[in-house]
This record gives C-alpha cells, sequence and structure tokens, in this order.
C-alpha cells in the first residue's frame, strides 16, 4: 500500500525507475538491486513494490510479500554462487538498529565469512 510518503521516498522512486538502481532480480511482489555502498562482495537490497515503514509492517499487511522478499533472495543468493556457503539476512528496524532509508528492505549478505555479533 503507498503511503502520503511514497513519492518522496528513494526506494519507491527506484520501483517505478525514475531512480536508477542495478536491478538484478525481481517477482510479482518485491526487486532486488545492488547495493550502492556495498560491505561485502554480495550485497543487495531486496524491497517490496509497495511502501511500507520496514519489515515488520509487510509481515502485518502482506505476508505473501514478505514471503516472496525471503524467496528472492534466496534467488539472489544461488544467482551470487553463494546459497551453499551461506548468507545473511538482514532488516534494520529503526534508528538505533541504524535504518536510514525507511522503505522496507531486507540486506542479502555474503560471500565473505560474517563476523557475530553484529556491530
Ligand atoms: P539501512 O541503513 O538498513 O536503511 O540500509 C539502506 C541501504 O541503502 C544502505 O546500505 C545504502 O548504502 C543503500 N542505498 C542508499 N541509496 C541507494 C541507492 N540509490 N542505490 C542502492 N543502494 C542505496
Ligand atoms: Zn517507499
Amino acid at each position: 500500500m503507498s503511503d502520503a510518503n511514497s513519492e518522496h521516498c528513494l526506494f519507491c522512486r527506484i520501483v517505478s525507475g525514475e531512480v536508477p538502481a542495478d536491478v538484478i532480480a525481481r517477482n510479482d511482489h518485491a526487486l532486488g538491486f545492488r547495493d550502492i555502498s556495498p560491505v561485502a562482495p554480495t550485497h543487495v537490497l531486496v524491497i517490496p513494490h509497495s511502501h511500507h515503514a520496514n519489515l515488520a509492517q509487510v509481515a502485518a499487511a502482506e505476508p505473501d510479500t514478505l514471503a516472496a522478499m525471503v524467496g528472492l533472495a534466496r534467488e539472489i543468493a544461488a544467482g551470487d554462487g553463494i546459497e551453499d556457503d551461506g548468507y545473511r539476512l538482514v532488516a534494520n528496524t529503526g534508528p538505533a538498529a541504524h535504518q536510514t532509508v525507511f522503505h522496507a528492505h531486507l540486506h542479502v549478505l555474503g560471500g565473505r565469512s560474517m563476523g557475530w555479533p553484529p556491530g
């Protein structure tokens, strides 16, 4: 569902094609594009077509879209050859978790060994 902020939302503008992005995968509910500032060899963002502020709001409003996002993340990992080694899905939620773009997104991270706990 769109809201009053969506016309000013960076990721809504990527969905519409108004802002260019390196889109590598899409399905009926979501698209994946490479992060502009990657922190791992694979760093792809998976976002829903519709505007929601965070992943919990996607889950509440459109559970099928959440499932489609996770499925697309797996396809992206397979496409980058990292599904078997493993990859990390991150959904920063809120300022304390360092969410900076308030259109729900999953970070798909892999291609190197991941530290734990995260910073
Ligand atoms: P977060 O801090 O979890 O909200 O993640 C936002 C992510 O969006 C960051 O990793 C940014 O590098 C990334 N980002 C911001 N603008 C763009 C853009 N135009 N294209 C691709 N990635 C972007
Ligand atoms: Zn948006």
